[in-house]
């Protein structure tokens, strides 16, 4: 039998219901994702107590946003042998924006949901993990629904954790940082990759109370967002208006019904004529990042 179990809880509503992982041996047991806000983040230190007795080793981001890690320090103050890691490229792309969000969150939300100091990840040196015997392979950088994420793949069990590189079919996606052809590509080369490793389960970043994971229709839904995305705004002949946008992602995907605010506003705002930029998620280069940069991981890298 295969050594690990991958268990997971899904945030609150609130907590744009982001997925953390727990993947167990028989000895000890490591954490993906920690979630967005505090009350989340308390939910799944019992969570992980009523799973398993073992002791939590490490717990790893896939990505810089703040729903996948600003309440890691509940966590660790309950397991404070544990060790916050993530990549070395995601520890640089939490530096870069981190002053701002830790502004902006907390005094958004307030600080009983939102820690004023999250703890930061040490960027971890290598490209997977043995634990208990049982492997865990980190495959990036990739681009998800922001650049530069980690897949966590676990070869035996046949299990991805993809962070937001897939959203499940009960949530929009987060679309808002396509701002070129290239990040287009690079997002669905991904999807490809994923695709390749023939998962039987894959674990996407955000999934609504009463869902359940689906690896092929997550996937599925995830590619379909994508190409209304590219149909609809990327080589749509005429710029729709905010409204326009909403109402046509919000249509086309109606069993998605959960923070629309959040996932469709900035969406609308974003693409839309007249719409008002968030500019709170400016700090990565996006629209400059080369296919190189994105899908150098293709070998031979075909001609665009
Ligand atoms: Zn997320």
């Amino acid at each position: 039998m295969a050594p690990l179990q991958t268990h997971i809880h899904q945030a609150s509503e609130r907590g744009l219901s982001s997925v953390t992982t727990l993947i167990t041996g028989p000895s000890h047991c490591a954490l993906v994702d920690p979630p967005f806000l505090i009350p989340d983040a308390d939910s799944v230190v019992s969570w992980i107590r009523s799973i398993t007795p073992n002791p939590l080793v490490a717990v790893f981001i896939t990505h810089h946003h703040p729903d996948h890690y600003f309440s890691a320090n509940p966590i660790l103050d309950a397991f404070p042998a544990a060790k916050l890691y993530a990549a070395p490229y995601v520890c640089t792309a939490i530096d870069r924006e981190y002053d701002e969000k830790v502004q902006y969150w907390p005094a958004k939300l307030g600080e009983d949901l939102v820690p004023t100091r999250p703890r930061k990840p040490e960027p971890y040196p290598f490209s997977f993990f043995n634990l208990d015997g049982g492997v865990v392979v980190l495959l990036g950088p990739v681009q998800g629904d922001s650049i530069d994420n980690t897949l966590f793949w676990l070869p035996a069990e046949r299990t991805v954790i993809v962070g937001d590189v897939i959203y499940a079919r009960s949530t929009h996606v987060w679309a808002e940082e396509i701002e070129t052809p290239a990040i287009w590509a690079g997002w669905m080369s991904t999807l490809d990759t994923i695709e390749a490793l023939n998962p039987e389960t894959i674990v996407p970043g955000h999934l609504e109370e009463g869902w359940k994971m689906d690896a092929r229709a997550d996937l599925a839904h995830t590619r379909k967002y994508l190409e209304l995305f590219r149909e609809k705004i990327a080589n749509a002949p005429k710029k729709m208006s905010v409204d326009e946008v909403f109402k046509t992602f919000k249509d086309a995907f109606p069993q998605a019904d959960k923070n629309l605010d959040f996932f469709l506003g900035h969406l609308a705002n974003q693409f839309g004529e007249g719409g008002e930029v968030w500019e709170a998620n400016r700090h990565h280069r996006v629209g400059l990042k080369e296919r190189k940069e994105l899908q150098g991981y293709i070998l031979p890298l075909p001609e665009a």
